[in-house]
């Protein structure tokens, strides 16, 4: 969601003559997008905030912002807390950023943006993004959360939920895809509850207007909601074959009455038998989720249900974090803190149990073949730390995700087909030959006969 607010910011800031840069300190603008949602991200914000006072003392025209959550939540204290800031502004004011930027350069005032949004006409205008050469974007399809979990800072800090016109959303895929890109992430907090509110088209239906994208070669989506996946959705991992086999279905907890604490609105039960029913329509699916170790009141043996459910999943990967207080929530109020060491301890043995069976599943994938989307050359071999285009690749190390998320690199086999350039971009069959902790490794074993991207390159032999 931050990636996708950055951005945004950037392109809106692009008629003010501001372009992105690598180098921080030959920056004029530096806007700092701040994630609100536990206490470790602000804190974060707040000391490398701090570490920009140097910078600023020595260029004094230096224009400091700050964005996002944390903004919204704070307004006017942020601006008090740290006196060289030049300009705070929330969630809501990312449409009007160029104004407030404007204003600071001529009048060098200090200025705070806390105000809604009108509606969702501000992330209605397609960004018109996608012409840098990356070959995976994400696409806001709703904002908000109307769900209100007793932890959560979103509702609080991103507003109701709110879903775009299906068309806007086809348009800005198609938009990409004419730039390049070959594989877009639907992006809300609950998007399976895409539509319902406003009687827009359901999620499923969406999905299949996305699926129909004439040159998107793969789509994803997350996150999705336990409480609101349909048989109508887990059939769509049957039907829709642009669709990724991989779905990212937080839990949070094993333990019902944690869940219930949560106000979660299901059990461990119908979790269960929601997996089932997605491997019942795809059988080989990935599923990932998130988990919360040390919400208030959770006990030994509510954590030992979290374990067993883990255990029974078997889930692809999985994030783990340690709950923390977040200001207005419910749960920031609830008795039966649980103590940080215990918190640390419950953490690394969530961790170690994942980390055992995501090495069996890698290991298991040995000799498979995998079909990777190339998003470039892995990061050590490139000279810019990025993407290569038009050089002879022989020899060098590719990388790119499997449908299931899986990080892939690949390079050259004795067995593999002859090419030469570039092959970001490109749907590639890998032979697997090793198995790591976070990633996988391989041969080439094909690339797609006719890349049908908008380059219209076909120089590529399978
Ligand atoms: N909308 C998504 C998740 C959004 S936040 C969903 O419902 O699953 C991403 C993750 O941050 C959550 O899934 C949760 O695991 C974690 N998280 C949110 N609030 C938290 C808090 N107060 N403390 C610790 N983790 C939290
Ligand atoms: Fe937060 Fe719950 Fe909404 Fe996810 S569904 S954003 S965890 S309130």
């Amino acid at each position: 969601m931050n990636v996708y607010d950055s951005e945004r910011m950037a392109k809106l800031l692009a008629p003010l003559n501001y372009r992105l840069t690598s180098e921080i300190d030959s920056a004029d603008l530096i806007i700092v997008n701040t994630c609100a949602i536990r206490e470790k991200a602000e804190q974060k914000v707040f000391s490398f905030v701090g570490r920009l006072a140097g910078m600023k003392k020595k260029k004094p025209n230096l224009i400091i912002g700050v964005g996002g959550c944390v903004a919204q939540q704070q307004g006017q204290k942020i601006l008090k807390r740290v006196p060289f800031l030049d300009v705070v502004f929330g969630t809501h004011a990312i449409g009007r950023l160029a104004r407030l930027i404007e204003r600071v350069e001529h009048e060098r005032i200090r200025l705070v943006d806390v105000a809604p949004a009108p509606g969702i006409e501000v992330f209605d205008a397609p960004p018109e993004f996608g012409n840098d050469g990356q070959v995976t974007r994400f696409v806001t399809i709703m904002q908000g959360c109307d769900n209100y979990c007793t932890y959560c800072v979103v509702p609080y800090v991103r507003g109701r939920e709110q879903s775009r016109q299906p068309d806007k959303i086809v348009e800005e895929i198609q938009s990409l895809v004419n730039c390049g890109v070959r594989e877009v992430t639907l992006l809300g907090q609950n998007v399976n509850s895409y539509g319902r509110k406003e009687g827009l088209c359901t999620f499923a239906e969406l999905l299949e207007r996305v699926n129909a994208v004439d040159g998107l070669a793969r789509f994803r989506f997350t996150t999705s909601h336990p409480k609101d996946l349909s048989t109508l959705l887990c059939r769509a991992f049957r039907d829709f074959d642009k669709l990724c086999s991989h779905i990212h279905l937080p839990v949070q907890s094993g333990s019902n009455g944690v869940l219930k604490r949560m106000n979660r609105r299901y059990t461990r039960e119908h979790y269960l038998g929601k997996i089932a029913e997605l491997r019942h329509y795809s059988p080989r699916i990935a599923v990932s989720s998130d988990f919360i170790v040390g919400f208030p009141g959770e006990t030994g043996e509510d954590f030992e249900q979290t374990l067993d459910l883990i255990h029974t999943v078997q889930y692809d990967s999985l994030f783990a974090f340690k709950y923390s207080d977040r200001p207005d929530t419910p749960a920031a109020h609830f008795d039966d803190k649980v103590p940080e060491e215990e918190k640390d301890e419950r953490l690394k043995a969530l961790l170690d149990l994942q980390d055992g069976i995501t090495l069996e599943k890698h290991r298991s994938l040995v000799g498979s073949i995998q079909e990777v989307l190339v998003e470039g050359l892995s990061k050590k071999q490139s000279p810019a730390g990025g993407r290569l285009s038009g050089q002879d690749s022989t020899g060098l190390q590719w990388n790119g995700r499997a449908p299931s998320n899986r990080i892939v690199n690949f390079e050259k086999g004795p067995d593999s087909p002859l090419f030469s350039g570039d092959l970001t971009g490109k749907l590639v069959r890998v032979k697997i030959q090793a198995a790591y902790a976070h990633s996988l490794r391989g041969t080439l074993e094909g690339i797609e006969p006719a890349p049908f991207n908008s380059k219209g390159d076909q120089s590529y032999a399978a």
